[in-house]
């Protein structure tokens, strides 16, 4: 189900709306590569305002491309090469920041595209960093704790020439956790000679014992619910009884659906790359992380009344629907938080929702997007929705750096402080411009970016 690659439709950068920049920058004429779909939305937010050509440029491509090879010994005593990538996008705020993912279908391209999404989240948000992805293209279930572990150290190692607490800073993105992180930690502080409480901070969402902070690792979906907090009354839903749909229930959408329904919302679907699964009278999702994380996925939980015989079981009610019918379950909210470009035209004539709120970097295509605005649908996209994540990772370096704790509510006030404005910023751009919220977000960071690059100028 969602973990699938999508076969993308016929979309997105058509011939009357692609910007010059794309012929005088080289860009593939394909209008279904992610990174053209990206830098499209950017550069659309672009001409609403007064940006110079140079800084259109500068933004449309990352400033570094790496590429990595390396040898892992697997358990079985024979060798695998795995491939790796870092994108530096941009650092004219601050150090490269972004998670790195494990998955087989890891490109350039999407990468690329997710690198510069960080640097225009980070720039919504204000948070003092640039933007940069990494990812190794593997499926991280196949592999043994060991094999993780190793291809993690030959990561690290392959790319610490361009890491490091004040340079580039990973973070947990799509299959992988703080563990990991840990890992890249240790990595990175054996091999670089500073085993100190400076070098913690090469990575963020490392586990709280080991310079982690307190809600890091809910700190995406609290984001995306922050958010809709904020927003919701202004469109008309109340928080208290709405209707939510999620897309995905790895951490981000887990954490959405947790910190939602104690807020009052009811989650009436979920899917996960293990089924699907519907209950109008709501989806009990602390029940069901708790199940998921036992059993890698959802699949299955609706027979847990069953086993244990008692009709009050938290999966009490819960039926196995189609993906198709997920698509279709009306909603007040739905929430795409698995992959990139999962919503397509198809999906999003599907959709019978009031908003979408984007948890997943990039999960809906341009020419989905069209579908959705065409029907009326609220859009956030992902560089306000899911913004809390890097913010928090934020918070941990600043916690690092100082060597302070901060305590969980303290934590939680921040973030909801910087959702909230970021949210306002948003929307304030939308009214300056009159566009849509996806252009107004982008064009709200690019008037930061914008007037950095004014003041600093281009060397020599
Ligand atoms: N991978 C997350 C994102 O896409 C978090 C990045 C970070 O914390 O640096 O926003």
């Amino acid at each position: 189900m969602t973990t699938a690659t999508p076969t993308t439709e016929s979309t997105a950068v058509t011939e009357e709306s692609r910007d010059a920049i794309f012929d005088e920058l080289g860009f593939p004429t394909d209008p279904d590569n992610l990174y053209t779909q990206t830098v499209g939305q950017m550069l659309s937010a672009a001409s609403l305002m007064d940006l110079p050509h140079r800084t259109r440029i500068i933004l449309a491509q990352p400033k570094n491309e790496v590429i990595v090879n390396f040898p892992v010994r697997m358990d079985d005593g024979n060798f695998r090469l795995f491939k790796g990538y870092r994108i530096q996008h941009n650092n004219v705020l601050g150090p490269y920041k972004g998670g790195f993912r494990y998955h087989e279908h890891v490109n350039l391209d999407d990468v690329k595209s997710l690198a510069l999404l960080m640097t225009f989240k980070c720039a919504l948000v204000r948070i003092p960093f640039g933007g940069g992805k990494g990812g190794v293209k593997v499926n991280p279930r196949t592999l043994s704790e060991g094999e993780l572990q190793r291809v993690t150290r030959r990561y690290c190692a392959a790319i610490s020439h361009m890491v490091g607490p004040d340079q580039d800073i990973p973070a947990p993105d799509v299959g992988t956790n703080a563990q990991i992180m840990a890992w890249f930690a240790d990595t990175y502080m054996l091999s670089s000679g500073q085993a100190d409480n400076n070098a913690l901070r090469v990575v963020t969402g490392k586990p709280v014992s080991f310079g982690g902070s307190t809600g890091r690792e809910k700190a995406t979906g609290q984001g995306v619910s922050d958010v809709l907090a904020e927003m919701l009354p202004g469109i008309g839903i109340p928080v208290q009884g709405m209707t939510v749909v999620l897309l995905g229930f790895g951490n981000v959408n887990s954490w959405a659906g947790r910190i939602l329904q104690d807020m009052g919302a009811k989650i009436i679907a979920v899917m996960d790359h293990t089924g699907a699964i519907r209950n109008d009278d709501g989806i009990d999702c602390h029940s069901l992380a708790a199940y998921s994380e036992k059993h890698f996925g959802i699949r299955g939980y609706e027979k847990q009344a069953t086993a244990t015989g008692s009709g009050t079981h938290a999966s009490h009610g819960v039926e196995v629907i189609s993906e198709e019918e997920l698509y279709k379950t009306s909603c007040d909210v739905f929430i795409p938080g698995a992959l990139e470009q999962m919503i397509q035209p198809k999906q999003a004539a599907m959709m019978d929702c009031k908003v979408m709120a984007e948890a997943a970097n990039a999960p809906c295509t341009p020419a989905g997007d069209r579908v959705l605005r065409d029907k009326g649908v609220e859009v956030i996209p992902a560089i306000l929705a899911n913004a809390g994540g890097v913010t928090v990772s934020y918070f941990e370096w600043l916690q690092n750096k100082s060597c302070v704790t901060w305590d969980g509510e303290h934590v939680d006030r921040e973030l909801n402080r910087h959702m909230v404005i970021a949210a306002r910023r948003a929307l304030a751009a939308r009214e300056r411009y009159s566009c849509d919220l996806r252009t107004a977000a982008f064009a709200a960071a690019l008037e930061h970016l914008g007037d950095v690059y004014e003041v600093r100028g281009i060397f020599p």
